[in-house]
């Protein structure tokens, strides 16, 4: 069994975990899935893969340094510390994983410009392709940020725009892979957690 960690600094769960049981049924990969709120959650679960859900980075910066959560900086250092567990940071998420502000290295190697599309009536949906699944996948942007560059692999491309990048296993999209109804980087997720998992 597979113990895969949805850190909930904000909101938008209820879509990952739909999506992380659809990649479970998909691939065969039993989990278990948990809510990491806190640093002692993280410590306690000792998940095998992580995933880091959209919101308002802002916020969930401001959740993750307060002291009944300490998430921050504590998840980065775990993650940094666990290279080889996999982890799906998406919009937000991909923003706190290339710039983490903790003093530290980005988690992915690339800077990152918030709300870099406009204003929430500039969201869209559009088909990107993903070096990564091998295919087009459903892009869903949501005030979604932009990768102004990157030194690290591209997981995925808006036409010549870079919207996933990938540094070892840690994976950051600045779409919403979870509202798209296809499980393709969940399944990812899971399957890498599990060659890993049997090194
Ligand atoms: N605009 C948000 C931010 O800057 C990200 C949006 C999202 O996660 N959908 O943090």
């Amino acid at each position: 069994m597979l113990r895969i960690g949805l850190v909930m600094l904000q909101g938008a769960r209820h879509a990952h975990m739909a999506a992380l049981e659809a990649a479970s049924e998909h691939s065969g990969i039993q989990i278990d899935v948990h809510e990491i709120r806190k640093l002692t959650d993280l410590q306690s679960y000792d998940p095998h893969a992580l995933v880091l859900p959209g919101g308002e980075s802002t916020t969930m910066r401001l959740t993750g340094l307060d002291q009944s959560s300490s998430l921050l900086p504590g998840l980065f250092h775990w993650i940094r510390d666990n290279p080889s567990r996999p982890v799906l940071g998406t919009c937000a998420g991909a923003i706190l994983l290339s710039d983490p502000q903790d003093g530290g290295a980005p988690l992915v190697d690339a800077m990152i410009d918030r709300n870099a599309y406009g204003r929430q009536s500039d969201s869209f949906q559009d088909s990107v392709f993903s070096p990564l699944l091998g295919r087009e996948f459903p892009g869903v942007f949501i005030r979604a940020p932009k990768f102004t560059s990157h030194a690290s692999g591209v997981s995925a491309m808006h036409g010549e725009e870079v919207v996933g990048v990938m540094s070892g296993n840690v994976l950051a999209l600045t779409f919403h892979p979870e509202l798209s109804g296809d499980s393709g980087f969940h399944t990812w997720l899971l399957e890498t957690a599990s060659k890993e998992g049997m090194k």
